[in-house]
């Protein structure tokens, strides 16, 4: 096990490694598994061994898990299907019918409509609040207030939220907070650190790094684990051995993925915001980011997801240009090895955001980066 306060590169590798458990393999078994057998009747009443049943973890998640922990600063995390999974289980766990939530108006699609729908026809009370609100958030703090969801950079639109005032003025109240960190990993911000109560990931994104394998993690601190885990359980949610597996092994080359993930997208976010069809490019590394400071204080560094507006564009010359992409493929989901395009579509959102012709985001895969710029410019050529 790496000392305290060893680099994060050192964390990844061996975190969550127990080779002398295994006969000295240097990677966890893939145990798949439902049953755990008991050696008599006492130890299975009393539940008083290591391993009871697949539901509560077995040496492939825990490998995962604990790994999760050591990156994230927590006491606990948990393995869900999916990353939404991750965002919907928290939720069910810490809100109830009569709860108010506060939940940032660029989070990731899918939550809102887990909140509009589900949450709401539990008789929670969903509020979106606009990303740059900062401290202020406590203006919209009401008695029933359960819990504030922020994601940073947010989906698409990628603004930065004042994660420690947001996280200092709920705690104040006694409101609980949560992010969805994804887009960051652990490696490039730690919400724990400043002061949020739950970190959760779409694992599926930069974490498994290679499009083969859907999955999420909530992590948390000591006061929140036990109801956590009670709450995943209870609703029935787990993963199996073989993706677990997938997850850690992806996990172990992480931190080299990353830097060259946002070498290349630096570089081509630069190369976009210079160029005349571009109206704007939303990367917050640009100094040209409105939030640039707040992703410099509180970040070490970015990934490979950004977004850009054409300039002078409608949609269908947003379509044509992604017709023409022969390297970047049309596809959902990122933070695989691939380059991906996807057009945006906001219309969800319910605090308006102007933007200048249609949004286009791209996540930067680890092809060469000329090759990249190349296929860019086959787009801008189509249009
Ligand atoms: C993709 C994504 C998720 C959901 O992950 P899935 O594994 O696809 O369910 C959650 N949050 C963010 C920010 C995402 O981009």
């Amino acid at each position: 096990m790496p000392a305290p306060g060893s680099g994060q590169d050192t964390i990844v590798v061996h975190a969550g490694c127990t080779p002398s458990d295994f006969h000295g393999f240097v990677n966890p078994p893939v145990v798949r598994a439902s049953t755990v057998l008991f050696p008599d009747a006492d130890t299975l009443v009393n539940r008083n061994q290591r391993y009871t049943y697949a539901t509560r973890g077995t040496p492939t998640t825990d490998a995962f898990s604990q790994a999760m922990n050591q990156l994230e600063k927590a006491a606990t995390t948990i393995l869900l299907p999916t990353g939404l999974a991750a965002v919907t289980v928290p939720l069910m766990t810490f809100v109830k019918g009569g709860s108010h939530l506060l939940i940032v108006d660029s989070v990731y699609g899918p939550t809102r409509v887990f909140a509009d729908s589900v949450l709401r026809k539990f008789g929670v009370d969903v509020e979106y609040y606009p990303a740059r609100i900062g401290a202020e958030i406590r203006h919209r703090f009401r008695k029933q207030t359960a819990m504030v969801l922020m994601e940073s950079p947010g989906s698409n639109t990628m603004e930065i939220q004042d994660v420690p005032a947001i996280a200092s003025a709920a705690r104040e109240a006694g409101i609980m907070t949560m992010i969805d960190n994804t887009w960051a990993t652990p490696l490039l911000f730690r919400p724990l650190e400043h002061g949020v109560d739950i970190s959760i990931h779409a694992a599926t994104k930069y974490i498994a790094g290679h499009s083969d394998l859907l999955m999420g993690t909530a992590s948390t601190t000591e006061h929140y684990a036990n109801a956590l885990k009670t709450g995943a359980v209870a609703l029935g949610q787990t993963v199996g051995g073989d993706d677990a597996y997938l997850a850690i092994r992806g996990l172990r080359t992480l931190p080299v993925r990353l830097r060259q993930h946002e070498q290349s997208a630096t570089m081509l976010a630069e190369y976009l915001s210079s160029h005349p069809r571009v109206a704007s490019v939303l990367h917050p590394a640009l100094p040209s980011h409105p939030d640039h400071d707040l992703w410099k204080r509180d970040f070490d560094g970015a990934s490979g997801l950004f977004s850009f507006v054409l300039k002078d564009a409608g949609a269908n010359a947003a379509h044509r240009f992604l017709n023409a992409l022969r390297i970047f493929g049309l596809g959902f989901s990122w933070g695989g090895y691939e380059s991906l395009a996807v057009p945006v579509n906001l219309s969800d959102r319910t605090i308006g955001c102007q933007l200048q012709g249609p949004l286009i985001r791209l996540q930067i895969g680890l092809e060469a980066v000329g090759d990249l710029k190349t296929d860019l410019d086959r787009g801008f050529a189509a249009l």
